[in-house]
């Protein structure tokens, strides 16, 4: 779907709109959402109540309902009527082994018309993953430091997994310097004979990788904002659904492959089809690929 922002947005009122975040997501949020009138004011919300990467606290529930509970926080805690939030979860990629996908799903909530957008991006994960120490490491550069040199500006955390199997217990987060490491990394085998993991910090502001996904992510949402419905002019006009039956290259029976996007409003419930022309792979036809 292509959408134009509308040129005359910048000149309509100024909304607010409160994020949930306590990294630095604002500098990726307010740049964009400016663009379309709505300016990103900081809300107080304790985000890493809602769950941690470093494990201290499990998330609750699926990450869309936890971006949608912690919009809805912003907005408790500041007063704005339109709340925003993103929540990150990493995964196996679906076609590159070994690779992890990254998904970060953004959500503008307007408690008023008590309206929720979700949008979200997926992308291949460049974040280096973790290392594990069975004992001190002799050169730390050479063990450990990729963690944090294989991108720059990416910090490393340093933690604990109990040869008991409780909960794995954090040492160090945020950590960038390498003389920090290597105290962090002997502090932890002073402490315990458990495993010692060093892996990416992942929160935003240490995770420029992170942040590269979540961006395009804002993007998505801006455009989902900046459109509006041909019938009622509700903000949101976009994507609802998508329709199987492409006709197969082969047989010219429907296969899997989507055949109609269907875009329309959640407020007045207005539709728009859009049929996809051309013929399906063979491989996603069940007859000549069973
Ligand atoms: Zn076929
Ligand atoms: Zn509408």
């Amino acid at each position: 779907m292509t959408v134009t922002i509308d040129p005359t947005a910048a000149t309509r009122t100024v909304t607010i709109a409160a994020l949930a975040t306590r990294h630095g997501k604002e500098l990726l949020f307010a740049p964009r959402l400016a663009a379309i009138g709505i300016d990103v004011q900081v809300s107080p919300v304790d985000t890493d109540a809602f769950g941690t990467f470093a494990g201290e606290i499990d998330r609750s529930g699926t990450a869309r309902a936890v971006v949608e509970a912690k919009a809805r926080a912003a907005i408790e805690c500041s007063g704005a009527s339109i709340g925003l939030a993103s929540e990150g979860s990493f995964g196996p990629h679906p076609v590159v082994p070994f690779a992890r996908l990254d998904t970060e799903l953004v959500a503008w909530v307007d408690a008023a018309s008590d309206r929720t957008i979700i949008e979200g991006v997926s992308e291949f994960s460049h974040v280096p993953g973790p290392v594990v120490l069975e004992a001190p490491p002799g050169d730390i550069a050479a063990e450990v430091l990729p963690i944090s040199t294989g991108l720059a500006d990416q910090a490393a955390i340093v933690c604990i997994e109990p040869a008991d199997g409780s909960r794995r217990i954090v040492v160090a987060k945020g950590v960038v310097d390498p003389a920090v490491l290597r105290g962090a990394i002997d502090e932890a085998f002073v402490r315990d004979a458990g495993r010692v993991v060093v892996e990416p910090d992942l929160r935003a502001h240490l995770c420029p990788d992170r942040r590269r996904v979540i961006a395009a992510a804002i993007d998505r949402l801006v455009l989902r904002l900046a459109s509006r419905c041909p019938q009622c002019d509700a903000v949101g006009f976009g994507r609802l659904r998508t329709m199987p039956g492409l006709p197969c290259a082969l047989c010219d029976l429907p296969t899997t492959e989507v055949a109609v996007i269907v875009d329309g409003c959640e407020v007045c419930g207005c539709e728009r089809h859009t049929e996809r022309t051309g013929r399906a792979d063979p491989t996603h036809c069940d007859r000549c690929n069973p």
